[in-house]
């Protein structure tokens, strides 16, 4: 099914995990596949070369959640390194393998500047996408709430945003932030931009002071000092951290479902433990959601 139909029902949850690296047996990612289906998301999402080098394996992988597990996948591609004859290929790919949705993205080149070959923005993308295959597919696309770490200003990253869900996207994910009041702003700037389409918001539950350090260097997110305090505090103790991390992204998801958002999406990091105490923590309120009383 297409993911955009689903959000007549939202607001939706779904997880992203990524492949496993190149050494590991792709049976790898069955037990974490398993673990997560029994939450029953909404989709899951397969990130593509994010991690460098395993890209290969994205459609494999969302073809088993498609075909093995029932699940709508959300098979993720990207501009950088891919000519029109491998985008060509990989999408067929998909297409031959059921999988529906895909969210297209630039991608970053992690050694310097993004690798250009016959697509520089992720809206040139889509375009082509759209021009050889209509409508056979549901495309996502990213936003960044505190603003994609190269652009010049917020401003002009929305215009380019708005530009880009022209140019054929049904959904939007944003970036995982740690404030809520950068989703609001942003959310109401769509709106003044007549940008009517799905927005999930993206929530990472932080297990771990080091990765969350790199990550947030790579995109820039704003860490609240309450959020620093927690991480430094309990830092060398993994229980009592992973125990925090989750507490700190149940109250956005909260916060964020209370106030109407459209679904949220989980990094989950490949721990279903993780987004296992996430779904437990948001049950009644997603319950109550989905009645119609609130
Ligand atoms: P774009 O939309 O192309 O935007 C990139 C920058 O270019 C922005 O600053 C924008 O303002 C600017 N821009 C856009 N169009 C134009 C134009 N026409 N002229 C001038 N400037 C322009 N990366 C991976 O490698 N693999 C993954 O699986 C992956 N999954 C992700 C999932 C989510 C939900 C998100 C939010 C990000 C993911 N990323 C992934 C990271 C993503 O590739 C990077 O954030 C990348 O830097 C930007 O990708 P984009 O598709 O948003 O790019």
């Amino acid at each position: 099914m297409k993911i955009a139909e689903k959000f007549s029902e939202r607001p939706l949850i779904s997880f992203e995990i990524f492949p496993p690296q190149k050494d590991s047996p792709l049976s790898s990612i069955f037990k974490t596949i398993d673990e997560l289906a029994d939450l029953k998301p909404d989709y899951i999402s397969v990130t593509y070369g994010a991690t460098g080098g395993q890209s290969s394996r994205t459609s494999e992988i969302a073809s088993i959640i498609k075909n093995r597990y029932g699940i709508d996948p959300l098979a993720h591609i990207t501009a950088v390194r891919n000519s029109k004859e491998d985008i060509k290929k990989e999408v067929e790919k998909m297409y031959d393998n059921n999988i529906e949705n895909i969210l297209v993205l630039r991608g970053d080149n992690l050694s310097g500047e993004p690798e250009a070959k016959d697509f520089k923005y992720a809206q040139e993308l889509i375009q082509f996408i759209r021009d050889e295959y209509n409508d056979k597919f549901c495309l996502a696309g990213a936003c960044y709430p505190e603003g994609h770490i190269e652009a010049r200003n917020k401003s002009l990253d929305l215009y380019y945003l708005e530009k880009k869900v022209s140019s054929g996207v049904d959904f939007l994910i944003t970036q995982l932030f740690f404030d809520n009041t950068f989703y609001y702003d942003f959310a109401s700037k769509l709106r003044n931009r007549s940008i009517r389409i799905p927005v999930q918001a993206g929530i990472m539950p932080v297990t771990n002071k080091n990765q969350i350090e790199r990550i947030t260097s790579m995109c820039g997110a704003f860490i609240p000092e309450k959020f620093i305090k927690v991480m430094n505090k309990y830092q060398a103790d993994k229980q009592a951290l992973t125990d925090a991390g989750v507490a700190y992204a149940t109250d956005q998801i909260i916060d964020l479902l209370s106030s109407g958002v459209d679904g949220i999406h989980l990094y989950v990091m490949n721990k279903p433990q993780v987004a296992r105490k996430i779904t437990q923590n948001i049950k009644s309120v997603m319950k109550s959601l989905k009645s119609g009383d609130v």
